[in-house]
This record gives C-alpha cells, structure tokens and sequence, in this order.
C-alpha cells in the first residue's frame, strides 16, 4: 500500500462517520506556548477549552508535525522522525469512547489487514471502561497493559486540555527486542495510534508522576494520532519510514552520493548517518516551505542546527561538496503530491540550504584553522590537553561539533578538556532554558485564564452546539 492510499484510506474512512477534513495548521503555530506544531490537536486547542466553536463536531486532518525533543533520537530509534504527519480524527462534545476505540480497532484490522494478533493495547491506570471496550472487541486481557501519567495521559506538556488515553502498539517481532509488551520501552513493540479521551484541564506542575489534573473541560472530546510513516513502514514491511516511498527518492541519492548501499538498521554509524541526513532534509524542506529561515535563535536555530547536522552526517559518509539542494529536491520530488506548499516553495528551499550548506563548509574550515592553530599551540607546551573553552568556542561561535574537536585532538595525541567543556556547555543550555521557560510562563499565566473556563462551564452542559451546521 502506498503513504498516499494510506492517507486516503484513513479520510475515507472518517469521512463515512460523518467527518469534515481540515487542511493541516502550518508548522508555524499561532500559539505563543508552542515552538512548533507537534500535534493534530494544536490548531484545535481553542475548541476543546471551549473559546472557539469548531466549524463541525467531528473533523479530521493530516497534520504536519516537527518534534524537537526527537532530534537525539533519531538514527538511534527506527521510529522516531523529527518531522512526520499525524493522521487524525477529533470530536468536539460529540462521540466518545465507545464509537472511537471500536473505530481504530476496525480501520487498523478490517482496512489496513494488520495483524490482529500483533496489535497490543494500552489504557490509563484507572480506565476500567476503556478496557472492557477492547475486552469486547476480542482483545485478550494480556494483551493489555495499564500505564500511568507518563506514558498515557496526554498533554501538550503545558497548562491546557488534557485527558486519559488509550494507545495501540504494534508487535515487530523478537528480532526487534524482547516480549514484554509496550511497557517495555524498546524497538520492538511500536506505538502507532494514540486515543485520547480530552476531558481535562492541565494545570502547571509537572512532577515524578505527572502533573495536576484542574478539573474537567465543558465538554468530553475525543484527539487522536495515528503516525503516518510508521503505519506506512508496517504495511510496506520496511524498518523505517526512510525506506517507505515517501522518502525513497532522498535516500537513494543518499546512498549514491555515499557510494554505498544502506546496510540496514544494524549498520551502525552508516546507517544511522544515512537516515539522519534524509530525515533532517525532510524536515527542514517542510520547515523553509512554512517560512521559518536559519538563524540564531527559536525556529530559525531549530532549522540551523538540522542543517548542520545533516552536512555533518552527510560529510561523515564522505559525501564532498554540495549535497542538501538536490536532497530537499528529492524530498519535493516524493512528497510534493501530497504537500502542494512544497512544490511551491521548492526554489526558496532550494537556495536557503545551498547557502547554509557553503556556509558551514566555510565555517568548518575556519574552525579547522582556529583547532590546528590552538593544538599546535598546546603540542609546543606540552600539555597534552586541549582546553575545554576551546573546544567551547568551537562549538558556540563556529559551531562546531565536539566529536569533530575530538577527532582532531585525538590525532595530534591530545585529549580534550571535556570536564570544562560540559561545564560551560551546562551553563548555556541553563541560560538557553531560562529562555523556554518564558514561553511556559506564558503558558502558566494562560492557567488563570483556563480556570475562567472552569468557572464558566463547571460541570453544567455544553450548549457550544446550538447553531445547526451542515456537512460540507
Ligand atoms: P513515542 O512514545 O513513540 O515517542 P509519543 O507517545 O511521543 O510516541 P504521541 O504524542 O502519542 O507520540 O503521538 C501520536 C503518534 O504520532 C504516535 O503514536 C506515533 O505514531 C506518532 N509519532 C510520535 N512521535 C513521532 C516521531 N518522532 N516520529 C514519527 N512518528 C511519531
Ligand atoms: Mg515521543
Ligand atoms: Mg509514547
Ligand atoms: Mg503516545
């Protein structure tokens, strides 16, 4: 099955239950507690806090996301992406629980074919009602495991909506890692489609066991997300999404401008290189294509540091002279059907990568000079140790990467000072959170506001839905 009879499969299906498709929210939220659009439920958050009247009660999108707290896992997991689309149905004050659980459970076993024996559940700690809902669908008890706040109890990880959640998981196999179903955290069982049962209002804290639930929201609602490439991957029976024909066309040029094949998901560093530099094209062609442009800080650093990552990878492959132009091209060239803003935003991306790209090749060859210049100075002392504020320097004026200053003081028979290194490394990344936690301070301030909506609606009925509205 093809990513795009995916998608259509999916519509389709919610269009039969009554469900009206909105165009994905851009990247570029238009909410001042979120970086960047990390959900299906972002554009719709208004709705669910009872300030804005949804166009319909039931409604269904295909979501771009980017999700930064996955850079680092990307290459070290085969699932986790920086950028993916989240296929997703939502209802406002309408169906709940017992139509939306049997409704996964039929679009992934009767219209996807998964396998049924392959597909584990999970519900919240106390959700008794959910379990019987998939004890009446044939699921068998052990196949269903409890979990707390951490893992199913969905938020935007700030004061906002909030509610329970249900999720399925996809067995790979043992040769992806141990039984034990989802709660053990590993390769091997994969979560596909996450149910949340939106009926909460978040409040600030955030501790060992989760935050504090304020109380309930004017309405129950249901969000869910359902990961497009890692369903694709499953139903094309690849590893990663980098192999699925979304991304195919990249990765092929990857391969070739490495001069070698893709050795597989236990092909070390060349694999892992391989997937991050098709990832990290993907999303920054998706992230140009919304307007966001490299720079030194929020976004444009997020675009920047991708960037940079994927030139490094890529050289690491031994990939010389420009790669990034014809990748995000190859990347326009697999997904443009489905993203038209691609297609149109292709020459701008194009030439914003080519430029970053010159750019860090210059950087990295003035940073090589700084190095050669500041080891020789070492070698004459006899120190055997390069500073950490060195390193440091490297790092945050030239950008560039500790591994590369490794590499280099290694050869010339020095270590590395990375105590220092870590150090002030820790006190920037502390000056850097000071910053975030602003934008949570907005958030937590937004709590005073949300309590108004508690005190409006308390638990009285939900009267959002007076005015008629025709399907469209
Ligand atoms: P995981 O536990 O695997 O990190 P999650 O619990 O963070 O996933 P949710 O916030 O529940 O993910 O998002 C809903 C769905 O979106 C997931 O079930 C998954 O299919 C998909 N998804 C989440 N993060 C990623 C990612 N980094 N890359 C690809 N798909 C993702
Ligand atoms: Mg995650
Ligand atoms: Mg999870
Ligand atoms: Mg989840």
């Amino acid at each position: 099955m093809l990513s795009d009879d995916v998608r259509s499969t999916f519509l389709t299906f919610f269009r039969e239950r009554g469900h009206v498709r909105v165009p994905s929210g851009p990247l570029v939220p238009d909410d001042p507690t979120l970086l960047l659009a990390n959900a299906g439920m972002n554009q719709f958050k208004p709705c669910y806090l009872g300030e804005r009247v949804p166009e319909h009660r039931r409604l269904m999108s295909v979501q771009k996301c980017v999700r930064t707290v996955d850079i680092e896992n990307v290459g070290r997991t085969t699932r986790h992406d920086t950028f993916f689309e989240m296929l997703g149905n939502f209802a406002f004050g309408d169906y709940f629980k017992r139509e939306v659980v049997p409704w996964a459970w039929e679009l992934l076993t009767g219209h996807y074919g998964l396998d049924r024996d392959r597909l584990w559940v999970t519900v919240f700690r106390d959700d008794d009602e959910a379990e019987a809902i998939w004890r009446s669908l044939g699921v068998p008890a052990d196949r269903i495991q409890r979990l707390g706040m951490v893992d199913n109890h969905w938020s935007m990880g700030v004061p906002g909506p909030c509610g329970p959640s249900s999720e399925l998981h996809y067995d790979r196999g043992p040769e992806f890692g141990p039984d034990g179903g989802p709660a053990v955290d590993g390769e091997r069982f994969q979560e596909l489609w996450n149910l949340v049962f939106m009926e909460s209002l978040r409040g600030a804290g955030d501790g060992k066991d989760g935050y504090e639930v304020l109380g309930p929201l004017p309405a129950k609602n249901i969000d869910t997300g359902l990961g497009l490439g890692r369903l694709t991957a499953i139903l094309q029976g690849v590893d990663t999404v980098c192999e699925t024909d979304m991304l195919l066309p990249a990765f092929r040029l990857v391969q070739e401008r490495a001069g070698r094949e893709y050795p597989g998901r236990h092909g070390g560093d060349v694999a892992r290189s391989m997937r991050i530099v098709t990832d990290h094209a993907r999303t920054a062609a998706f992230l140009i294509a919304d307007g966001v442009l490299p720079s030194g800080d929020g976004r444009g650093y997020v675009l920047r540091r991708l960037l940079r990552r994927a030139i490094r990878h890529a050289r690491l492959l031994g990939i010389e002279g420009p790669l990034l132009a014809d990748l995000t091209g190859r990347v326009v060239g697999g997904l443009g059907g489905s993203w038209p803003e691609l297609v149109a935003g292709r020459p701008l991306v194009e030439r914003v990568v080519a430029a970053e790209e010159e750019r860090f090749d210059r950087t990295l060859r003035q940073g090589s000079r700084l190095l050669e210049s500041a080891i020789a100075r070492v070698s004459e002392t006899g120190a055997g140790s390069l500073p950490g504020r060195t390193a440091f320097e490297l790092h945050d004026t030239y950008g560039f990467p500790i591994d590369l200053t490794l590499d280099a003081a290694r050869e010339a028979g020095l270590s590395v000072d990375e105590d220092e290194f870590g150090r002030l490394l820790e006190a920037q990344r502390r000056q850097a959170h000071a910053a975030g936690q602003g934008r949570k301070g907005d958030a937590v301030a937004r709590q005073d506001l949300y309590r108004g909506v508690l005190a409006r609606h308390g638990r009285t009925t939900f009267v959002g839905y007076d005015r008629t509205s025709a399907e469209g």
